[in-house]
């Protein structure tokens, strides 16, 4: 059973598992968070005890998996991973947690979406290192407490916001993550590309970071699919020109959206022009998950200043209609 719900905790991105930084300095980017890490493992081995809680919480694809398997190799520790989803009942969690071994590292991704009754059986293991069951059902019920080893949790989500505040409150290491730089993606790109067998020049490493929305596992994925166009163009290595024409048949831009970032902007330009529009609107005219939008789609749009959240819904700012070669309505500037 425990099998069942650690297996469903994988994502397709592990077949790949290659291009997973294994170590803190094999890490790129983050430097904060890396270097807080790296003091905190440090201590804890000294202490010869587990590691407090970590939650990571920022955007998909920015290594909060990664860096979660990082820490129990650092402690040389097990590492177990599920998802908030895939914990069903109680039961299932309670299953995952006395299957650990003492410092194991349990991680939960997508922890905000774990049910309230899971929740609760989450805290006293979380805080005690306890598991409180119910035996038997009326009044011969009765509560037992089982010791737990001493495990880590390490919990990952897209926002902050989304968890409870009492599971957040129980998380003595909160890591924040966030876009990474250009310089740094090119890092990213040229660590994949070597342990891919590929000759990259700077400029093709740096057509691919510019392009790569801030988020290492689209440098991954641009750079497989890059790959294949320089393969079937016979070019003996990725430049610039080569990455270019990749990336622009693949309707990735200059700034590096996709098909799905520009057809959201054309909407707020086009139809709500320029907003302010609410963001179940915009979720039901594009068929998108409303948590698509808010998580994946408008962080970065946000981050380059195309697009405001504002109270009373979405606006597109100036950039925004610059970039879809629009001149922005009377009084819109940046
Ligand atoms: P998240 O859990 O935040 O969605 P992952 O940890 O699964 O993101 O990272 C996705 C992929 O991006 C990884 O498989 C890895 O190849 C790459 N990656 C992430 N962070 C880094 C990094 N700092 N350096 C190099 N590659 C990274």
């Amino acid at each position: 059973d425990a099998d069942r719900l650690l297996a469903a905790g994988r994502k397709p991105e592990d077949v790949d598992a290659a291009l997973r930084p294994k170590t803190l300095d094999d890490f790129v980017g983050q430097r904060a968070a890396r270097e807080n890490l790296r003091i905190f493992i440090e201590a804890a081995k000294a202490r010869g005890d587990a590691l407090d809680h970590v939650l990571f919480f920022g955007p998909p694809g920015l290594g909060k998996t990664t860096l979660a398997q990082i820490i129990a190799r650092e402690l040389g520790v097990g590492f177990r991973a599920t998802s908030g989803p895939v914990i069903a009942k109680s039961g299932d969690l309670a299953a995952l947690l006395t299957n650990l071994e003492d410092g194991d590292v349990l991680f939960i991704d997508e922890i905000h979406r774990l049910s309230p009754a899971v929740e609760e059986v989450l805290y006293p293991a979380m805080e005690d290192r306890a598991l409180d069951l119910m035996i038997g059902e009326g009044p011969s019920a009765r509560s037992v407490r089982i010791d737990l080893p001493k495990f880590t949790l390490v919990g990952a989500t897209t926002r902050q916001g989304l968890i409870t505040t009492p599971l957040r409150d129980r998380f003595g290491i909160p890591v924040r993550l966030t876009f990474y730089s250009v310089e740094e993606l090119e890092k990213v790109v040229r660590r994949a590309a070597a342990l891919l067998g590929l000759a990259v020049t700077d400029d093709g490493a740096n057509e691919i970071a510019r392009r790569s929305r801030g988020t290492p596992r689209i440098s991954g994925r641009l750079l497989r699919r890059v790959r294949d166009f320089a393969q079937a163009a016979d070019a003996a290595e990725v430049d610039a020109h080569v990455a270019d024409g990749a990336l622009t048949r693949m309707e990735v831009d200059k700034l590096g959206l996709d098909a799905m970032d520009r057809r959201y902007l054309t909407m707020i330009a086009d139809i709500y022009k320029g907003g302010p529009v609410g963001v179940e609107t915009l979720a039901a005219g594009l068929s998108e998950p409303r948590d698509t939008i808010e998580e994946v789609i408008e962080p970065y749009l946000i981050q380059l200043g195309l697009i405001a959240r504002t109270a009373r819904g979405r606006c597109l700012n100036g950039r925004g209609w610059t970039h879809l070669g629009l001149s922005p309505p009377n009084g819109i500037q940046d």
